[in-house]
């Protein structure tokens, strides 16, 4: 198919889902350079969503601008089986880092709980289901180099919630759980939001543009509605967005909330469930920040 007919079915297709002008669906449509694939299957249902959403989220709270070889939450690639559940391939240098994240301890430092509430292990023979204890909802996790998997030893101060109550969740995890599903004023609804956070677990490739250049870009969340993914180098706003609307990452979003630019270096996308924001300067100059230090930077901060 010619390039330009692409682009012409993509401007459809953006005109369809948001409310963009013509002239601005096919702006977009046409930075579109490099098309990845098909789009990757949604999560089999809400469980599934609600969980890959949550570790999308606290992915996101926990490595901000801390990521290596240009995994933005720690995963290379991703692919759902056949029933649509999630294997995850971890970055490999990250990937004792993102299980520590995803699994839930108590931490007396922190005075509360951190992780995914009611996450429980499971050692299989490629890596290591993560389940729901309280649902059907799962995913798997492994290394990208295909190397063993094992479960990270508890730090200092930290109760891994999976000791302490294997077949249920703890007090703690029930409340934090039930944090997580209640609504935001900020953002909205928690089904958009499940949806799109779920749909950013499940494309690594597309997300991992953000930080591609420097190995690294920047993720923070406000509260428990929102995800902003930042960068400086690379993608504009618009050739993200248009790599984000080709494979389908607004499908089913209602229209008028679908997708915003913000003028000239921002975009929302479900209201201000996704927030997309590019930096206009280069904030990390390679002579200040080679490779090398950047990855000794961010491997001190994992381990402090
Ligand atoms: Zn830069």
């Amino acid at each position: 198919m010619s390039k330009s007919r692409n682009a012409n079915l993509l401007a459809k297709k953006i005109r369809s889902q948001t409310l963009l002008t013509q002239s601005t669906a096919s702006r977009l449509a046409k930075q579109l350079h490099t098309y990845t694939g098909s789009p990757i299957a949604d999560a089999p249902d809400h469980k599934h969503r609600r969980l890959e959403a949550h570790a999308a989220h606290v992915l996101a709270t926990a490595f901000q601008d801390r990521q290596l070889n240009g995994a933005l939450l720690g995963v290379a690639s991703a692919r759902p089986d056949a029933t649509h559940n999630l294997a995850l391939r971890l970055e490999p240098e990250m990937a004792d880092e993102v299980l520590h994240v995803l699994l839930p301890y108590f931490d007396e430092d922190y005075g509360g709980l951190r992780g995914l509430p009611g996450l429980r292990p499971l050692p299989a023979k490629r890596g290591i289901v993560l389940h729901d204890v309280s649902s059907s909802a799962r995913m798997m996790v492994m290394r990208e180099d295909g190397r063993p998997l094992s479960l990270p030893p508890a730090r200092d101060g930290e109760i891994p919630q999976w000791s302490l109550s294997p077949h249920s969740a703890t007090q703690d995890e029930q409340e934090e759980a039930e944090w997580w599903g209640r609504p935001n004023r900020r953002s909205a609804d928690v089904p958009v939001r499940d949806l799109l956070f779920s749909r950013i677990l499940r494309r690594p490739t597309l997300v991992n543009r953000a930080a591609a250049p420097h190995g690294l870009a920047n993720c923070y969340t406000h509260h428990s509605g929102d995800l902003v993914i930042e960068w400086c180098c690379g993608d504009t706003v618009e050739a993200f967005c248009a790599a984000l609307l080709a494979h389908d990452f607004i499908k089913n979003v209602p229209r008028h909330e679908a997708c915003k630019l913000i003028p000239p270096h921002a975009a929302r996308m479900g209201g201000y469930t996704v927030v997309l924001r590019r930096q206009p300067d280069c904030v990390l100059p390679y002579d200040l920040f080679g490779e090398r230090e950047i990855a000794k930077r961010v491997h001190a901060g994992y381990t402090s």
